[in-house]
């Protein structure tokens, strides 16, 4: 059995709590690996590691910090099919999938080349006579970033980067379910030339987790995960005193107006709703139909949907993949006998789909309509390859839907009417909306972050508000004094 240890001060540590957990392939169905669940006492030394990298790190001149970054950009690219290899081997997505990942995470490395830029402050010249005021953006210490099962690379690179980039020495917590990438992302980062300790690897479950939120010497938290682990992080970490980001679970609505481009639409749904097997929290999970385009577009889902082959994500030709676990498999696949019970109708029953009965963690693509919202199959985040439809009568009915779902992540309408999208995209309470596009993940300079309980906190994930996360200001007022006119005066500090 392959052991999977820890990344500590630059160098690949073996785990010594005698805790491990399992690594699956989930297209054997087979144990590949056991990975290292760290103790209090073994976080505890991380930190004291990155704590005593923070101070050299931070001093650092942002050339040299962004050259590091530069570097570490050039090393990603040139290992891209190493780090997919490495997603696919434990998360089961498509090669295809897995390296649109690493391409989306470097986008975030390169954001991050931009540091020097980024971390500009302000001024203010002669706020008072012979007085001026700076302020400027300072790292915060050591923090930490925990992520989840679905993105094993791009997640944390979404937090990194910018972390890194702003002075800050950063430990990762990834998922222990597929831990290898976040390895390699670090040998690659010491490749680099980013100093050890700077960027260290932990993998854990929750008494690592709950190390890190209570931890005096961590000063701020990035979370991705389920919205209830979110909402634990973000009461945890905040009532410790941390900053924390803590980005929750979704249920992705894509409105189709009557006057959509039925095949577009279709071809959008069927590639958001089952790509990387459903398990993406920017997936669309509910296709809300609005009118009589309800007939023609399942129609042309269900086509679409039979045509798609399930297979090991490793096999070029596999479409999609299998599921994280056989657990998890097994519960979406429960969600079909809910909608069943609940008075929908399974159009396309995945658990028909002979990869189903195979030995690897398959669940064919299911497509359901006439989903009531009281179900469980409408109202519970599935992460599966299940799409539901709710015929909706009017737009009006799809946007009241959406503004009824606790989660706020992503949404996209299709439509030719653009006074119909400027619409929906001035009213609808989601923090990222696509207009003829599915999945709308904004692009590495803008950020991530979706609204209710698919984020708490205040400010969202890499980016601009990034930069901001990993930063705090600090605002110097300055007088050089002028002896001639020096006296004293025990009033307050007035400007005029
Ligand atoms: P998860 O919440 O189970 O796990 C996320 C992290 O929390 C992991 O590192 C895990 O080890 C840790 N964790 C799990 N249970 C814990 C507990 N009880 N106490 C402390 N820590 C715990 O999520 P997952 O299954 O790995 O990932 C899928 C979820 O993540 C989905 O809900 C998906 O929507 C969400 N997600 C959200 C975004 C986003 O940007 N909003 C992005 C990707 C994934």
């Amino acid at each position: 059995m392959r052991d999977i240890g820890h990344w500590i001060d630059g160098k690949a540590v073996a785990g010594s709590s005698g805790r491990f957990g399992p690594v699956w392939n989930p297209a054997t169905g087979e144990q590949a690996a056991q990975v290292a669940l760290a103790s209090v006492e073994e976080v505890n030394a991380v930190v004291a590691t990155a704590k005593a990298a923070f101070p050299a790190w931070r001093a650092t001149g942002l050339g040299r910090r962004a050259e590091v970054l530069f570097r570490f950009r050039e090393l990603l690219d040139a290992n891209r099919k190493e780090i997919a290899a490495l997603v696919t081997a434990e998360h089961g997505k498509t090669i295809d999938d897995a390296l649109g990942e690493v391409a989306r995470g470097l986008e975030n490395v390169e954001f991050a080349c931009g540091a020097p830029h980024h971390l500009r402050g302000g001024f203010s010249e002669q706020v008072s006579t012979g007085v001026d005021v700076t302020e400027i953006r300072q790292p915060l210490g050591v923090v930490a970033g925990i992520t989840p099962f679905n993105f094993p690379a791009m997640v944390p690179l979404w937090m990194l980067a910018n972390a890194l980039a702003c002075g800050n020495a950063f430990i990762l917590k990834p998922s222990e379910k597929d831990p290898s990438a976040s390895l390699l992302l670090a040998e690659l980062l010491t490749r680099a030339g980013l100093p050890d300790g700077v960027f260290n690897v932990v993998h854990g479950d929750k008494v690592a987790v709950d190390t890190i939120l209570t931890h005096p010497d961590i000063a701020a938290v990035s979370f991705v995960g389920s919205t209830p682990i979110a909402r634990y992080v973000y009461e945890t970490g905040t009532a410790a005193g941390k900053r924390v980001q803590a980005l929750g679970g979704a249920k992705n609505h894509m409105v189709v107006l009557p006057d959509a481009d039925v095949a577009a639409a279709a071809d959008a749904a069927v590639s958001a709703g089952y790509g990387s097997a459903g398990e993406r929290c920017m997936a669309i999970s509910v296709v809300a139909a609005v009118g009589d385009v309800a007939e023609p577009l399942i129609e042309a889902i269900a086509e679409r949907v039979r045509k798609i082959k399930v297979g090991a994500g490793a096999d070029p030709d596999s479409e999609m993949g299998p599921l994280i676990s056989r657990e998890h498999r097994d519960k979406v696949a429960g969600y079909l006998d809910a909608a069943t019970a609940d008075g929908a109708t399974v159009v396309i029953d995945g658990r028909e789909d002979p990869v189903t009965a195979g030995p690897g963690f398959f669940l064919g693509l299911s497509l359901v309509d006439n989903v009531p919202t009281t179900s469980a199959a409408y109202t519970d985040e599935i992460f599966g390859p299940v799409l539901a439809v709710v015929r909706c009568e009017t737009y009006a009915d799809a946007v009241r839907l959406i503004e009824e779902s606790p989660y706020g992540n992503g949404v996209a309408i299709f439509t030719r009417d653009g006074g119909a999208a400027r619409r929906f995209a001035f009213e609808i309470g989601v923090g990222m909306v696509g207009v003829n596009v599915p999945i709308p993940v904004p692009v590495a300079y803008y950020s991530f972050g979706g609204w209710k309980a698919s984020l708490f906190g205040d400010l969202h994930m890499y980016g601009p508000e990034g930069i901001k996360f990993y930063t705090r200001t600090k605002v110097v007022t300055t007088r050089w004094p002028d002896p001639a006119s020096s006296s004293v005066n025990l009033g307050f500090p007035q400007t005029r």
